[in-house]
Parts: C-alpha cells; structure tokens; sequence
C-alpha cells in the first residue's frame, strides 16, 4: 500500500569513516527504500542527532553495512506497509529507535534480555536510518508516539532517553538518592528531570558552562567539572561521557554500595582501578548495552507522565554534518534534531 512516495529522495550516507571535521559524509540522491514484509516505510519528520553516529561517521565503530545513512531516532509518519502489517495503518505516527531487530529465541531473548541478544540488529548501523527522507522500520520495533508532543521535542528521546533511562535502571538508583551526571548533554539532560520528578537529588559533573547552566535551570543541586567532586558521595552514577579516564573518578565519588553505570556504546581504555578506593565496600561497575523494547515503551510513559522534554537545537536535514561536528565539539547544550524542510 501507498500514499504515493515519490521515487527517490535526499539522504546521507556515510563514504568513508574518518574524522567529521574532514566530512565522511555524504548527501546523495537515491531511491526510495521499499518496506519488506513486516516493515514501516517512514517518512521522516524529524530525527534527533546522537553521539553514536558519530561514532559510525567516524569509525569508533566498525562498518556494519557499506555507505550506511546514520540515524536512529525519528519521528515520522507511516507512508507505505510491507506485506503483513495490520497493526499500523497510513499516516500514523511512529517513532524508529536504534534496536531493529533480535532473534526472539536465543537464551537472552528467552529471559527478557533481547538487548544482550547475538543476532541483533541496529538502525543507523546494519541498516539504513533517518538521515534522509525516509526510512523503513520492522513494525515489531516501532513506537508509537502520542499526538501532542512536537516532533522536534519528541526525537530525542527515542534514544538518548531511552537509552538514558537504562542507565538509570542500570544505576540501581535507591529512592530520594543522589545521582551523579558525569557528561550532561542529550542523555543525562532527559535523564534528569526523570530522576528529579521521581525525588532523587541531581549532581552534574561536566564541562562547558552551557551544559552547567542547563543542568542547573533543570534543578540540579550542584555542577561541578568531570575531574571535580560531588559535594556529598553518590548512591548512583552514570558515565555518559565517553572517558574511561572517568571510571575511577566516578568510582571515588560513590557512597558504599554505590553504583556506576557506563552508558556509552564506545569508551577509551579505562586506566587501572585502586580496589580499596575504587572498588571495595561493594561499590559497582556496570555497563549498559542497547535497551529492550520494554525499556523503550517504559521510559516513553514515563517521559510523558512527568512531562520529561529535549532542549533541542534544529538544523536543516541538509546540514547534518555540521550538526555532527558541532555535536563533537560541544556547540550546543540539549539535543541537535535535523528536520526535512519540506513535508506533504
Ligand atoms: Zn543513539
Ligand atoms: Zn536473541
């Protein structure tokens, strides 16, 4: 079924990985994907810019598929069905996340843990993502997105919130406890005002006097600098910057019985841990991998619920790149969200 996509349309794909500031991307003109069965073809309305594309744009990451289009949250609207969907109809809107697929019957799927699972796959890495006019999603991975929320403020979460939000679950945050931010951008800022809403108190441990000043105007109790200490130990903590050279500096600041949680998907070497400063008294390393749809679904609720929104900042789809190299060099506090100019 169609409502007429045109033929072909502008995207972004990835040439080469390199470093963004050289531009190893590039805006092409190419045909418009047709869903398979099962799948969404998604017109994209909006989709928010995450550090995992540029991990992709620059190959922290390894190539998972050839001149990739980045990009994994988007806000859109249903524009043709693949074969077999019944549970969405044209013109809905949907939300397409980073997880894409998994297998549904290795163990991890089995107990509840799709986001470990060995055959999973990833938009905006295995397969082509929102950087461009369209996009097509597995309908069993899609959201649903509620009718009220702008576009624009709605991306941001579908992956910087989310995956913020398993961190959080990650953190094993006791009630009213004190939560550590170290980094403070897209993530930690949707993470906040969920831990602020629920009764914990908020440090931020990060550079740059934007993203200090957003932290504070959200009610964080104290910002401080990454290598600083919080005022008071930490019952919980996320790593959000990619520094291994943070891990200990993070493990120092936990309370006994304190948890930190990696969130990022790429992180330099962690230098060697002090086990009586920076282990002992049963503090926690954790990482986070991906999110399960459950989370997703959990963290949208929540979002709505305690009116969690992105300070966004736009860009024209034409000017992702920039986008991404503003994003590498801290421009801008909040989330970078691209925007297609023109939608029917
Ligand atoms: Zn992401
Ligand atoms: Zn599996």
């Amino acid at each position: 079924m169609t409502v007429g996509s045109p033929a072909t349309m502008r995207a972004w794909e990835v040439s080469q990985p390199a470093p963004i500031e050289t531009g190893p991307l590039r805006y092409v003109e190419k045909p418009v994907p047709a869903p398979a069965p099962g799948e969404l073809l998604v017109q994209v309305l909006a989709c928010a810019v995450c550090r995992t594309d540029l991990h992709v744009s620059e190959g922290d990451l390894p190539v998972h598929r050839e001149h990739v289009t980045p990009g994994h949250m988007v806000v859109g609207r249903a524009a043709e069905l693949g074969e077999g969907v019944t549970d969405y109809a044209l013109g809905d809107r949907v939300g397409v996340a980073w997880l894409r697929h998994t297998d549904g019957i290795c163990a991890y799927c089995r107990r509840g843990n799709e986001n470990l699972c060995p055959n999973s796959r990833y938009t905006g890495w295995d397969a082509d993502g929102g950087y461009a006019e369209y996009t097509t999603v597995p309908a069993a991975f899609a959201y649903r997105l509620p009718a009220d929320v702008p576009d624009v403020e709605l991306a941001p979460l579908l992956c910087a919130g989310i995956i913020g939000y398993r961190a959080l679950l990650r953190a094993s945050l006791p009630e009213h406890g004190k939560l550590g931010l170290y980094g403070f951008g897209d993530s930690a800022h949707l993470v906040a005002q969920l831990a602020l809403a629920q009764g914990a108190t908020v440090h931020a441990l990060t550079r740059g006097a934007a993203s200090q000043r957003l932290a504070l105007e959200l009610g964080a109790a104290s910002v401080g600098g990454a290598y600083d200490s919080p005022p008071e130990p930490l019952d919980s903590a996320i790593l959000f910057a990619p520094v291994g050279d943070l891990v200990p500096v993070a493990m120092r600041a936990l309370d006994r019985g304190g948890v930190l949680a990696v969130a990022g998907i790429h992180l330099t070497d962690t230098p060697p841990l002090n086990y009586e400063r920076e282990l002992f008294y049963e503090k926690e390393l954790r990482s986070v991998t991906s999110n399960t749809r459950d989370d997703g679904r959990e963290f949208l609720e929540l979002a709505l619920r305690y009116h969690v929104r992105a300070t966004t900042h736009v860009y024209p789809m034409s000017q992702a790149q920039q986008a991404l190299q503003d994003l590498k060099a801290g421009v801008f506090d909040g989330a970078a969200v691209l925007v297609n100019e023109e939608a029917p």
